[in-house]
């Protein structure tokens, strides 16, 4: 087929998805690769999963009533890496196995003497890509094996699939250069010469359309994107045989570059109505595109307005040249489907969408905009019904708690100055200097995971549940206490996940039975949902700390997960500012931490592991994310007296953004993740005038290698190179869960006898 105009052609669609959900219903992709990895299954039985679930796939959405059907939304393990595959542009170490499904595991995981690429966050979700990795002697080369037989398979499903690509300009700008190669941006050329090479074989394989997503497109991450995106696609879509091109964006406002696309020869422009606006859309001169207008939101769990959804879309009539109905990006960000969530009171139900609601939503604002309201009168009347108890709900607005919020002023969110607190903390504590510590969580045992079991069986009762988590806290204390650490923790065994811990002890959160995300490769998570406002009613966590301490002279860290981090990893309500929902999690928090101190904890840890993650993607906006956010923080943390001791860990992240913020959240001590980036973070801190204490992690939990004291110590001089003795604890450099007993044992007496010897 050839296109000589960006006039659209026939088929035209009015309702559709940017991509959907892989790991299946019932996680089944999970449970078929697990097993294939632990040899328990063969590749023949892997392979029929996946095409099962990509015939459920298709069938869920033309079912709704969606009229054009992504492919190649499926993976194996991440489309990022897929599309390195497609590339050819897997490093060498890997690309040397010769069988391709081994291959791609290996590059996703590691195989035997094949260290697995890097993986990070896939913009500001909590999905994880694969990280390419683009070395001098990367040599591209198509290979369109998996898109190709995606579209076939479809095809011979009665189903005109739309290939889904990611996009030359977001792969590149999310790969990164190895041994010494210039950024890959800089071989874009190169790419988009493959990708020309790949529209064409969909054009002879029968694909109308290709969806090319290029959320890279609402960042700033990359100079004089407009200009760059304009010179790709102009030239994509001036190549003669292709299907027609879809440009894809979400995740924000493509701004500049909606403009830049618009005057090329691209026939559709997808856009985030949800977490972008319409500023692209008004500099834009769209009447002869098509835009897919992502309405409603693909990545949280609320019901549509669809009143107020179509009254968003009318403002697009006459200015575009067709309109078509989509999600904000794919539904790959939300749960399944809310059948089976029986334990959902009906209007909590009425309140939300997941996947399969969405997509009917979608179908309905399509249906409404091309005949009118009328025309989808019921449905949009149940939504809006529904949705009118969410503002009436006495558990959505509790007076008590908005008129704490409101009564807040800084003297809540500061404690005195942090040099008078050392000199108090250190006459109460009285530690040696390079006191030792670990960072929470101890090894989950069999144990710990068949208590859990048999508390949800109803096979044991709370009574014995309690019994057994502190069998487990003894053990942890004894093991500490025999390596000779200064600050110890409880471990941690009653905790399935650091945030759903706290969100089933408060209120206004709820807990899916089947709410499962993929996070990573076979990796799920289930967060809960943050409906309401935020109300503790009883301490959460002293009982296991105050146990803990009274097993030991030495003191136990109180252990809790900090606002901005229980946010993160929760769905989180849409009616009230961010920050406001932050302040009041903070509240609980600060409660907790009041009365931990009053139960004798001297210590108290706040994580915020996730601080880097909800940074936003455009700089302009993060001045006033950090603002909230380190508020939240200092708020959960200031209501100890100066004797209180107050500690915070960070996982690793591309700190560089948030370093002054980190500063800025004024605790006592901070335990950040140092050991896989070379101590690098402790020359910054220094760089921003930091002068409180920290405990730069001194070595590597996440890999299962058990650190020699000599190593230790190296690692432990090269920090007191940046960081005086007096500020500096010693400690791993994130929690233990994962590892080993024997590993952990081992690993930390190493490390109390580097502390000894460099003392
Ligand atoms: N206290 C938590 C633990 O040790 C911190 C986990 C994290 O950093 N993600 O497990
Ligand atoms: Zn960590």
């Amino acid at each position: 087929m050839s296109v000589d105009s960006t006039t659209p052609i026939a088929p035209l669609f009015t309702a559709t998805v940017p991509g959907i959900a892989r790991i299946g219903a019932n996680r089944e992709l999970k449970r078929a690769v697990e097993a294939y990895w632990s040899g328990r299954s063969d590749r023949a039985a892997l392979e029929a999963v996946a095409v099962q679930l990509r015939a459920t796939g298709r069938r869920t959405l033309t079912e709704a009533g969606i009229d054009a059907v992504p492919v190649n939304t499926f993976s194996y393990y991440d489309q990022v890496l897929d599309t390195a595959v497609m590339l050819g542009a897997l490093p060498p170490r890997v690309a040397a196995i010769a069988d391709p499904l081994d291959r791609y595991f290996a590059a996703a995981r590691g195989a035997d003497g094949v260290a697995p690429l890097e993986m990070t966050k896939w913009f500001d979700t909590n999905y994880h890509y694969i990280v390419p990795e683009i070395g001098p002697d990367t040599t591209f080369a198509l290979d369109a094996t998996k898109v190709l037989a995606e579209l076939a398979e479809a095809a011979a499903d009665g189903v005109d699939g739309r290939p889904v690509i990611v996009g030359p300009i977001t792969f590149l700008a999310l790969s990164k250069a190895v041994d010494g190669a210039a950024a890959p941006l800089e071989r874009i050329d190169e790419v988009v010469t493959l990708y020309a090479d790949l529209l064409g074989r969909l054009a002879r394989a029968g694909a109308a359309w290709v969806q090319i997503d290029e959320p890279i497109l609402v960042t700033d991450t990359v100079d004089e994107l407009p200009g760059l995106a304009a010179r790709v696609y102009r030239t994509l879509s001036a190549i003669g045989e292709r299907p027609q091109i879809l440009v894809q964006t979400y995740f924000g406002d493509a701004g500049d570059c909606l403009p830049a696309l618009a005057g090329t020869g691209v026939e559709a422009l997808g856009i985030d109505l949800v977490a972008g606006g319409l500023t692209g859309v008004e500099a834009a001169d769209l009447s002869g595109k098509v835009v897919v207008a992502g309405i409603v939101d693909g990545r949280n769990v609320w019901r549509t307005d669809l009143d107020r959804a179509l009254t968003a879309l009318e403002e697009l009539r006459g200015r575009v040249g067709t309109l078509v109905v989509s999600t904000s990006c794919s539904t790959l960000h939300v749960p399944y489907t809310l059948d089976g969530e029986d334990g959902l009171d009906d209007a909590l139900r009425g309140w939300l969408a997941f996947a399969a609601q969405k997509h009917a939503e979608v179908v309905a604002l399509a249906r409404a905009y091309a005949n009118g309201r009328a025309d989808q009168a019921e449905t949009f009347d149940t939504a809006a019904a529904a949705l009118a108890t969410r503002v009436t709900d006495p558990r959505l607005h509790v007076e008590a708690v908005s008129e704490r919020v409101a009564g807040l002023t800084e003297a809540d969110w500061t404690r005195t100055d942090s040099a008078v607190r050392r000199d108090v903390q250190r006459a109460a504590l009285n530690l040696p200097s390079l006191a030792t510590t670990t960072i929470g969580s101890y090894p989950q045992t069999t144990d710990i995971r068949k208590a859990r079991q048999a508390l949800r069986t109803g096979a044991i009762d709370d009574a014995e549940y309690v019994r057994r988590m502190q069998a487990e806290i003894a053990d942890v204390i004894a093991l500490q206490e025999e390596v000779g650490l200064d600050v110890l923790v409880h471990g941690e065994p009653e905790r399935n996940d650091m945030v759903q811990y706290f969100a089933e002890q408060l209120d206004g959160f709820f807990a899916t039975v089947n709410g499962w995300v993929q996070s990573y490769g076979s990796r799920c998570v289930r967060p809960p949902i943050l409906f309401g406002d935020v109300v503790r009613r009883v301490p959460m966590t002293v009982d296991w700390i105050a146990y803990a301490q009274a097993l030991t002279g030495k003191p136990v860290k109180g252990m809790l997960t900090g606002p901005v981090t229980i946010l993160a990893w929760s769905f989180v309500r849409d009616d009230q500012p961010l920050a406001d929902t932050a302040n009041q999690i903070a509240l609980a928090i600060r409660d907790e931490t009041v009365d931990l101190e009053q139960s004798g904890a001297a210590i108290i840890q706040v994580d915020e592991p996730a601080l880097r993650e909800l940074l936003p993607l455009r700089a302009a906006d993060r001045e006033s994310y950090l603002e909230w956010a380190v508020t939240a923080f200092r708020l959960s943390t200031s209501g100890v007296v100066d004797a209180t001791q107050i500690h915070t860990h960070l996982c690793y992240s591309e700190f560089g953004e948030v370093i002054g913020a980190i500063a800025e959240l004024d605790a006592d001590v901070t335990s950040i993740e140092a050991a896989r980036s070379h101590m690098e973070v402790l020359a910054d801190l220094n760089g921003i005038g930091f002068a409180n204490e920290v405990g730069p992690g001194v070595y590597d939990i996440h890999s299962p290698r058990v650190p020699d004291t000599d190593e230790v110590t190296a690692s432990l001089r090269e920090a007191l190179a940046a960081i005086p003795a007096d500020r500096l604890w010693v400690n791993p450099d994130c929690g233990l869960k994962t590892r080993t007993t024997e590993e952990v044992t081992q690993a930390l007496k190493n490390l109390v006898a580097a502390a000894h010897a460099v003392r």
